[in-house]
């Protein structure tokens, strides 16, 4: 089998998603899917590059075809070019699936659990709207809560967002009780000494972790952290490839790994991340804010690791994109289920791509009261 075009599709709904569709000359075609968001004309261009090496090889040899990715040019791919890599690795697999008639879960490993449980995005603008949604998404059957540090509007006083994060974080354990996780997304919006308040404040509220508490460029800034509170942080979502990823496992500077298989490098690299984890007893818990493909992806692998923790769904399967995927990955309380199609178990309708045009736009920016850009 050889692969004959690979094409990368950005496809336009509340914002923007970039998924590459790779082809071979046996009619078996995969799926995939790069997850750094508002940049995916970038991606899209790293995908088209990528193409020129891989058309003519053989799709089989994915170990192979992922270390020519990545060096191939001599230069080492950077993190754009990590989630171009991701998306057609992701492909690869859903490609090998298909041919050898085998759910991807079974490539890596089989089966270590039956369903795999999954945590939604709680949303509201006040303690009591987050303690409602928290409800509703309770009585839909998840058993995890997730929201994010609160900010007022475009504007983050971080010493105004610790107060108010630590009354969100009341709020919705008071609404929910004990049974239900709590998960709060700091999405790198805070300084050290602010995210230690923080931890500390909430501590016997005991948060599931606190996500990305401070930047991810220097994990060593975790240190101090982890030395002044036991309340567990999870970060990872932003790093591209199991060297970004060494420092933390290996210093032990986290309790969870954020891996996004979407721009770590595909299932390929998620699965060397996680295994280099496992050593440390580190538990993954997948970032998962984008598409289909990266939901069935995410779940392929959990159900073949054993130190996996939880798995992010900000968008559940069949409410998103359903005329471009009309088969997807199954959602059933608050977890997330496998079928026994070969390959990751999604179709896609290329036919549909004409409906989902780009949108054209930007992330939404914060700034400190002074006017300094900070992190959204
Ligand atoms: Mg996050």
């Amino acid at each position: 089998m050889k692969i004959t075009k690979i094409t990368p599709y950005i496809i336009g709904d509340v914002r923007n998603f970039l998924f590459v569709e790779v082809e071979t000359d046996e009619g078996i075609t995969g799926i995939g899917e790069a997850g750094i968001t508002w940049k995916e004309k970038s991606e899209a261009g790293y995908v088209e590059q990528l193409a020129y090496s891989l058309v003519g090889e053989d799709p089989m040899r994915i170990e192979h075809l992922w270390q020519l990715m990545l060096r191939v040019g001599f230069f080492p791919a950077n993190r754009i070019g990590a989630a171009a890599i991701s998306a057609i690795d992701i492909a690869l697999w859903d490609i090998k699936g298909k041919a050898l008639g085998v759910p991807v879960y079974e490539l890596l490993g089989g089966r270590v659990r039956d369903k795999v449980v999954a945590y939604p995005h709680v949303v509201g603008d006040t303690p009591e709207e987050l303690a409602d949604d928290a409800k509703q998404k309770v009585a839909e059957g998840w058993r995890f809560a997730r929201f994010n540090l609160p900010d007022d509007g475009d504007i983050l006083d971080p010493r105004k967002a610790v107060r108010d994060g630590y009354d969100a974080i009341a709020a919705v354990r008071e609404a929910v009780g004990d049974d239900v996780e709590l998960i709060m997304d700091v999405h790198t919006r805070l300084d050290p000494t602010e995210a230690v308040t923080l931890c500390r404040d909430v501590e016997h509220l005991k948060p599931y972790f606190i996500e990305d508490p401070i930047r991810s460029e220097f994990p060593g800034a975790l240190k101090r952290l982890r030395q002044l509170t036991g309340t567990p942080i999870a970060i990872g979502e932003q790093w591209a490839t199991k060297w970004e990823f060494r420092e933390t496992i290996e210093q032990d500077l986290t309790d969870f790994a954020r891996i996004d298989l979407c721009i770590v490098g595909g299932i390929t690299e998620a699965r060397k991340v996680a295994g280099w984890c496992e050593t440390h007893y580190i538990p993954i818990a997948p970032h998962n804010p984008l598409g289909p493909v990266s939901t069935a992806a995410c779940l392929h692998l959990d159900m073949a690791t054993s130190n996996f923790a939880v798995q992010e769904c900000a968008r559940p399967p069949g409410t998103v994109l359903p005329e471009l995927f009309p088969e997807q990955v199954q959602l059933v309380d608050g977890h997330l289920y496998t079928n026994d199609a070969p390959g990751l178990g999604i179709t896609f309708n290329r036919d549909a791509v004409s409906a989902y045009p780009p949108v054209e736009g930007e992330c939404p920016r914060l700034s400190r009261p002074d006017g300094t850009f900070t992190n959204w």
